[in-house]
């Protein structure tokens, strides 16, 4: 685990500047791990504020990029050392002391959730509207709407299973935050098969078995995330089972995910199984090319920002079916873009994917570029090496110079000689000029993009 975390400051080293790395990423130090929590250490409270605010998403982002699973991050504050070179406000008594007051209200929540009580526990982010859905997961997607629409009538339970990062989670949730938003006195619950082990465990130890009981027979609806967790984990099983029976002998809504199909869950007490086929069984499948790119579009949109067609298209063919995945990479495209203040394109989104994406080395030469140019401007290919100073030829050879300098790895001379023996300031001119039409021209830039686009399919 500790590599993972060196491989994930390695990350967050090609996105931030490198002030910002060696000031807040660096000294974060990798204390340990748990199965979904990574615990670091910070130098002092100020400082593990400071990263909380600023940095602590795009950490998490990229540990799950890595690990396609969502962590967690616990920090610890470090001993205080006497000759800290710690910032100001820390060893102002003033802060100090709001500190403590702090940290006293975080004991208390902390009290709070020793009691077992019914909170929804949902990700209001996880909605049908943000939900896309396409071939690989409609079923599911349709079965969970027909639930948040009629709990406990037709499809009960229901089983949501499929592969890692294919969006189980986030309908299960979706599902919850309907009903919620359309009934907000529902009682509903979204645990993580995990979660409801720990607290079954916790309350045998503190003898509160009956009130852990209670709440969970009180519900309207469960949703009970990764059950394949509960394999070979039998009084968890046990206790589930009974769980089930009595939410669905009092016609209440249950829906389970799973990786897998009931049947194929080893260790998974047949009776259980049994349960969960009296229901509906829904698959999510990976999603084709054409679904991640909808959902890169509609996350960029979210995040209100511009992502080219061409860059979509590129990180979607790069990408694992892995939806996480993809939005880890999203997410460190869009990182780079802002931090450095410059428009995402496909080659910046090339140069920071390098190492995630190895390129099915479709290789674009020079000759590719200039016959889709002509073809587009209907031109011929000798017209667009000569030297012929026409408008309708100098702009589509301008263009092709541009995208030979973008797309291959050939140099100026190189891109002079093959467009008939021109000279190399010659062809700077040319990139360095429509370089600058792409700022401020719409048109010219869906042309490029475009013709970009056609070289990749
Ligand atoms: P799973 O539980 O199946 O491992 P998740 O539900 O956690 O997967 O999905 C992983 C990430 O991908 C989440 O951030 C989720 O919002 C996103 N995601 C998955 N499928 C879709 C989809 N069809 N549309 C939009 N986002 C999706
Ligand atoms: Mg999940």
């Amino acid at each position: 685990m500790e590599n993972i975390w060196l491989e994930a400051q390695t990350n967050l080293k090609q996105v931030l500047t490198e002030q910002t790395y060696t000031t807040w990423i660096e000294p974060l130090k990798f204390l340990g791990a748990t199965a979904d929590t990574v615990v670091l250490e910070v130098p002092s409270s100020f400082f593990q504020k400071w990263v909380t605010d600023k940095y602590l998403s795009m950490i998490k982002e990229v540990l799950s990029a890595i690990t396609s699973k969502n962590y967690h991050i616990e920090f610890h504050v470090a001993e205080q050392k006497p000759e800290s070179s710690e910032p100001k406000a820390e060893r102002e008594p003033k802060a100090k002391a709001k500190e403590k007051e702090k940290e006293k209200e975080q004991e208390k929540e902390k009290e709070k959730d020793k009691k077992p009580e019914l909170v929804p526990n949902l990700n209001p982010k996880y909605t049908f509207e943000s939900f896309v859905s396409g071939p690989s997961n409609q079923f599911a997607y349709a079965a969970s709407q027909a639930v948040a629409n009629k709990p406990a009538s037709n499809y009960n339970p229901l089983f949501i299973y499929g592969g890692v990062g294919l969006g189980k989670t986030h309908l299960v949730n979706a599902i919850g935050n309907q009903i919620l938003a359309k009934n907000p006195k529902a009682k509903i619950c979204y645990y993580s098969s995990e979660k409801f082990m720990n607290e079954m465990i916790n309350s045998l130890r503190y003898k509160k078995m009956d009130e852990f009981r209670n709440k969970f027979r009180k519900m309207d609806l469960l949703l009970i995330d990764d059950i394949q967790f509960m394999a070979g984990k039998e009084a968890t099983q046990e206790e589930f089972f009974h769980t089930f029976n009595a939410l669905y002998e009092s016609h209440k809504q249950i829906v389970v995910t799973s990786d897998k199909f009931p049947k194929d869950i080893p260790g998974l007490e047949e009776r259980l199984r049994s349960r969960f086929e009296w229901g509906l069984i829904a698959d999510i499948q990976p999603p084709g090319v054409e679904t991640k790119v909808a959902i890169l579009k509609k996350k960029s949109d979210m995040h209100a920002v511009n992502l080219p067609d061409d860059v979509a298209l590129f990180l979607a063919e790069g990408a694992t079916s892995n939806i996480r995945e993809l939005e880890g990479m999203l997410i460190r495209l869009e990182a780079f873009a802002s931090l450095t203040g410059k428009e995402i394109t496909l080659s910046m989104a090339r140069e920071v994917m390098k190492d995630i994406i190895v390129e099915k080395t479709r290789d674009i030469s020079v000759e590719m570029i200039q016959k889709m140019v002509a073809d587009h401007f209907r031109i011929k290919v000798s017209e667009l090496k000569s030297d012929k100073r026409i408008k309708t030829l100098v702009v589509p050879r301008q263009i092709a110079i541009y995208i030979c300098r973008e797309l291959t790895k050939a140099s100026y001379p190189e891109i002079g000689d093959k467009f008939g023996g021109k000279d190399h300031s010659t062809i700077i001119h040319s990139v360095k000029k429509i370089e600058k039409q792409l700022a401020a021209d719409a048109d010219l830039k869906a042309t490029v993009e475009e013709i970009k686009k056609r070289l990749f399919t």
